[in-house]
Order: C-alpha cells, then sequence, then structure tokens
C-alpha cells in the first residue's frame, strides 16, 4: 500500500462524532507507550501527524487519519490508564469496545505489543477478546531495535513457547529503523477491503 496523502479528521470521543461516509477502517490498539503514535507515523511518513510523548495516556480519543481518501487509519485511546476487564473500562473504554466489537466499517485491528515486555496481562486480556470477535487482527511487536538480534529470537522463542501467539500473524516493528513498515502496510491492504481506483456516485 503506497501512502499518498494522510490527514487527520476527528478525535472522536462519542459515537455521533464517528464517520458516516462508510470508508473502511483499520484501529491501532495497545496500552499507552507501547509505541503506537510513533507506529501510525512511521507508517504515513509523517513525523508529527500523531503527536508522541512519554507521558502516557494522553491519547484519550479515537484519533482517525484519511489515508489517500479510501480509508481510516484509528488511533485507539491507550488502554492501561482505563485499565480493568479487557483493559478498557469507563466511558472512553465503553466506547472504544463498542467500536472494536460493532463498528460496521471496521475492518481489521493491529494490536501492539511491546517487544521487550510483552504481552503483559493486560495486552493477554485484549489478544484474548480480539480472538472472539470475528475481525482480523495483527499483532505487531514495537521497539525491536532496542534488542539485540540475539535477545530478539530468544524473545520469540518465549512469547512462542507461552503460546498465547498460537496460529496469530504478526510483525517486527521499529519506528527507527522503519523494520516491518512495508508488511504492516501490507498486511492492511490486504485485510481492509480498500476500494481501488476513483469514487463511484450511488445513483
Ligand atoms: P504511544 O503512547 O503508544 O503513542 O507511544 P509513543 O509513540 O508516544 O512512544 C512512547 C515512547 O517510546 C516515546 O519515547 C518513543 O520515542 C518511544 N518509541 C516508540 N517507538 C519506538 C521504537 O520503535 N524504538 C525506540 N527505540 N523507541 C520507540
Amino acid at each position: 500500500m503506497h501512502i499518498r496523502s494522510a490527514e487527520f479528521t476527528i478525535g472522536a470521543v462519542r459515537r455521533a462524532d464517528l464517520p458516516h461516509d462508510g470508508l473502511p477502517e483499520v484501529a491501532f490498539s495497545g496500552r499507552s507507550n507501547v509505541g503506537k503514535s510513533s507506529l501510525i507515523n512511521r507508517l504515513l511518513q509523517r513525523r508529527n501527524l500523531a503527536r508522541t510523548s512519554s507521558t502516557p495516556g494522553k491519547t484519550q480519543q479515537l484519533n482517525y487519519y484519511c489515508i489517500n481518501q479510501q480509508l481510516y487509519m484509528v488511533d485507539l485511546p491507550g488502554y492501561g490508564f482505563v485499565s480493568g476487564g479487557v483493559g478498557l473500562r469507563g466511558k472512553l473504554g465503553r466506547m472504544t469496545a463498542d467500536y472494536v466489537e460493532s463498528r460496521p466499517p471496521l475492518r481489521a485491528v493491529v494490536q501492539l505489543v511491546d517487544v521487550r515486555h510483552g504481552p503483559t496481562d493486560l495486552d493477554a486480556q485484549m489478544i484474548a477478546w480480539l480472538r472472539e470477535r470475528e475481525r482480523p487482527f495483527l499483532i505487531v511487536f514495537t521497539k525491536v531495535d532496542k534488542l539485540s538480534r540475539n535477545k530478539l529470537n530468544k524473545r520469540l522463542a518465549e512469547v512462542e513457547a507461552q503460546g498465547a501467539l498460537a496460529g496469530l500473524s504478526f510483525a517486527m516493528f521499529s519506528a527507527v529503523s522503519g523494520v516491518g513498515r512495508d508488511d504492516i502496510l501490507e498486511w492492511i491492504e490486504e485485510n481492509a477491503e480498500v476500494k481501488q481506483g476513483t469514487a463511484t456516485w450511488a445513483t
């Protein structure tokens, strides 16, 4: 998938804010500080479109980015600061859970896990919850540049041994080097059912 244009559309805090144009959506989920803003910026080749900060819990809305006028990438609130249950509690948490559960244009979810720590208990709950939904999802291990190749292989072996990822698609990503970017964009294109070509008008 080639990114030709990317713009911020809306920060939704209530259901009524969500777009009505029916474009397919791909959501990004993960605990605060996992590297979600950095990943979105890197995917879109924009330094600061999704803001990065080391202050956890900043993203308290569903941030919509319109890509190539064909697709929305939706940055979900980082869970952790809304922890409890599936990590989605409170008004915003319920809206996020509702969104993942029943938003018709949502085609797929990209679930981020910090390769050094994860999956944490909350990540595992989120993954178990996603498994029960029908939408395709991709696990992305973030910040892989922080581990040596040896440590990375060891981590992966540990994760596989835990069985939490059995049968799931996953990718390795670094916002620093950009490794994994193409794989993630390819997965999104395959799973988002993006319509190619110019828009057609219903008559
Ligand atoms: P968010 O809260 O999930 O949106 O996380 P951010 O994108 O704001 O990242 C949290 C912190 O991790 C920031 O200090 C980032 O610079 C850092 N970070 C994010 N991705 C990477 C990565 O791939 N490699 C390294 N080394 N640091 C990263």
